[in-house]
C-alpha cells in the first residue's frame, strides 16, 4: 500500500485554501454547488450520465449523475472492478442553512418594500442582520417549446435585514433571538424610490409580478434575459455578498459562508479527481470510487434527492448489475462510507461547552466523530480503518464526543449506514461559528481533508484486505 498522494501533497496549504474560497464564492446555493462540481468533473474527464437512460459503465470509466440539479454523485470505476466488488464512498451535503424567498413574497410596511422569506435549516439567524444580501438559486423558465431551469445569481447587495438600533432595544446585548416570521423580513427598496425610478403597476401583469415585487422580478429577468411571464416558479436562497477570504494576522483562517458543508464537497471532489490522476491511478483498484453530494441534509435528508432517499441504493445496484443475482448484496460488506461533515473546534470563549478530553483544535487534523447513541455512525472498526489510511498518507486525526449534558448533532452517516447496512465513519474538518452566515475554519484543514480523502480512495481496498471482521 505505497502512498501515491503526490499531486495534492506538493501543493501549498494556501493554494488549496484559495481554491476552496473560489469554489464557495461561486456556490451561493445547492444548485450552484452542483453546477460548479459538474464543471470541475467535466474538466477532469468525467462524463455525464442521465438517470432515465440505460448505462453500460465499464472499468476505468469516470462518470457522474445529478438529480434535481441539487444532488450529484460521481464515480470512477477501478480497472479490476467486477460486479459484487466494493464501493469506496465519501458523502457530504450541498445545502447550508439560509433564508429562502417565500412562494408569495411581496410585503410592504411604512413605505418599505419587503420580501417574505422562509428560514431553511437551523441557522444562527441573528447573524443575518445587517449583512449585504443578495439572491441566488434556480428559476423555472418557459420558452416557446420547452421548460427548463436556469441558475441565477445577482452579484450585488439588493437586500438587507436591518437591526433595531440599541436605543430602541436596550436588552439587545443581553439576549437577542429574533422572531423568525416578523423580524427577519429583508428590505428590498422604498416605495418612494420605486415611484421615482420604476413606476410599475401594483398588481403586475403576470403571476410572478403579482406574487413578488416587480423590482425583484425585473432584476431576475435582466440577469437571465427573459420576460416576467416566462417565470413559472423559482427556488431562491438569500446569500451574503461579502466574498469568502483568508484572514487572521498570520493568514491562517478562512472566513466564509457555507464552510458547512462546502469544505467537504470541495475536498472530496479534489480527493476523487486527484486519486484518478495519481501514478497508480485507477488501474489496480478492485472498487468503485464514489463521491456523493446530497441536498437537504440541513432539514433531515428526507426528500427525493436527499441521503434518506433510495437514490444511493439504486445507483449502487445499477453499477453492480451484470454479475450474479446477489452482486449488490455482496458488494455491501466490501464497501465503506466516509460521511464528511464539518466538526466543532473548541471555542476559546466557551471552552466549558466542550468535553474535557475532546477539545478539538484548528490545524490539528480532521476530526472523527463518535456517539455511542448512534448520532454518528463511527465505531471502532471504521475508525481503525481510517486511522490506518491516515497514517499511510501522514494526516493527523483528532476525535470528538459531546458532553453528556449537551445535545449532539447528526448527519448523513447514521442514515446511510442504517439504510444500506454499510460500514460508515463520520468525520469533518474543525471550524467555528457553524451555521452562522459567516463561518471560520483554518487553511490547513483544507489540505488535510484533501489528502485524507484521496488517500482513502487509493488505499481503502488494500487496508480493508487485512481487516477481518464478519
Ligand atoms: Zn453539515
Amino acid at each position: 500500500m505505497a502512498s501515491t498522494v503526490t499531486s495534492i501533497a506538493s501543493l501549498p496549504v494556501k493554494t488549496l485554501a484559495e481554491e476552496l474560497i473560489t469554489f464557495i464564492n461561486r456556490a451561493p446555493s445547492p444548485f450552484h454547488v452542483v453546477d460548479e462540481t459538474r464543471k470541475r468533473l467535466l474538466d477532469a474527464g468525467f462524463s455525464e450520465l442521465k438517470e432515465k437512460e440505460p448505462w453500460n459503465v465499464k472499468p476505468l470509466q469516470k462518470c457522474f449523475v445529478t438529480r434535481n440539479q441539487s444532488t450529484i454523485i460521481a464515480f470512477a470505476v477501478g480497472g479490476k472492478f467486477k460486479p459484487g466488488n466494493g464501493f469506496s464512498m465519501i458523502g457530504a451535503h450541498t445545502d447550508s442553512p439560509c433564508l429562502r424567498v417565500k412562494p408569495s413574497s411581496k410585503k410592504g410596511k411604512c413605505g418599505y418594500l419587503n420580501v417574505g422569506v422562509e428560514c431553511y435549516g437551523g441557522g444562527l439567524w441573528n447573524t443575518w442582520f445587517d449583512r449585504d444580501l443578495t439572491v441566488a438559486g434556480r428559476i423555472v423558465v418557459q420558452d416557446e417549446s420547452s421548460v427548463n431551469h436556469r441558475l441565477v445569481f445577482i452579484r450585488r447587495p439588493i437586500l438587507r435585514v436591518p437591526n433595531l438600533c440599541i436605543h430602541l432595544n436596550r436588552s439587545a446585548n443581553e439576549s437577542f433571538g429574533p422572531n423568525k416570521e416578523t423580524e427577519i423580513v429583508p428590505v428590498l427598496a422604498t416605495s418612494i424610490q420605486q415611484q421615482i425610478e420604476a413606476p410599475i403597476t401594483e398588481e403586475g401583469d403576470c403571476e410572478a409580478t403579482a406574487k413578488h415585487h416587480p423590482i425583484l422580478i425585473n432584476l431576475l429577468c435582466q440577469e437571465l434575459d427573459i420576460q416576467p411571464a416566462q417565470i413559472l416558479d423559482f427556488e431562491l436562497c438569500l446569500a451574503d455578498t461579502q466574498p469568502a477570504t483568508i484572514g487572521g494576522a498570520l493568514n491562517e483562517f478562512i472566513f466564509a459562508p457555507r464552510l458547512d458543508n462546502q469544505l467537504n464537497c470541495f475536498t472530496s471532489l479534489k480527493g476523487l479527481i486527484g486519486s484518478c490522476e495519481s501514478e497508480e491511478g485507477l488501474e489496480n483498484d478492485p472498487n468503485i470510487r464514489m463521491m456523493l453530494l446530497y441536498d437537504h441534509e440541513e432539514v433531515g435528508s428526507s426528500s427525493a434527492h436527499g441521503a434518506n432517499s433510495s437514490l444511493t441504493e439504486w445507483i449502487m445496484r445499477r453499477l453492480s448489475a451484470g454479475g450474479s443475482q446477489t452482486a449488490f448484496e455482496e458488494s455491501i460488506p466490501k464497501s465503506f462510507m466516509i460521511s464528511a461533515d464539518q466538526a466543532h473546534a473548541v471555542h476559546p470563549n466557551y471552552s466549558e461547552k466542550h468535553e474535557e478530553n475532546h477539545k478539538v483544535a484548528l490545524h490539528k487534523g480532521p476530526v472523527i466523530k463518535y456517539n455511542s447513541n448512534q448520532r454518528y455512525a463511527t465505531n471502532s472498526i471504521t475508525a481503525s480503518i481510517v486511522k490506518l489510511i491516515a497514517k499511510e498518507v501522514s494526516v493527523n486525526l483528532q476525535d470528538v464526543v459531546v458532553r453528556n449534558d449537551s445535545a449532539c448533532g447528526s448527519t448523513i452517516g447514521p442514515m446511510l449506514s442504517a439504510k444500506l447496512g454499510l460500514r460508515t465513519l463520520d468525520i469533518g474538518s474543525p471550524q467555528l461559528s457553524m451555521h452562522s452566515i459567516r463561518e471560520m475554519s483554518c487553511t490547513s484543514g483544507v489540505k488535510q481533508s484533501c489528502l485524507l480523502y484521496q488517500g482513502f480512495y487509493e488505499n481503502f481496498p488494500a487496508v480493508d484486505a487485512i481487516v477481518t471482521v464478519d
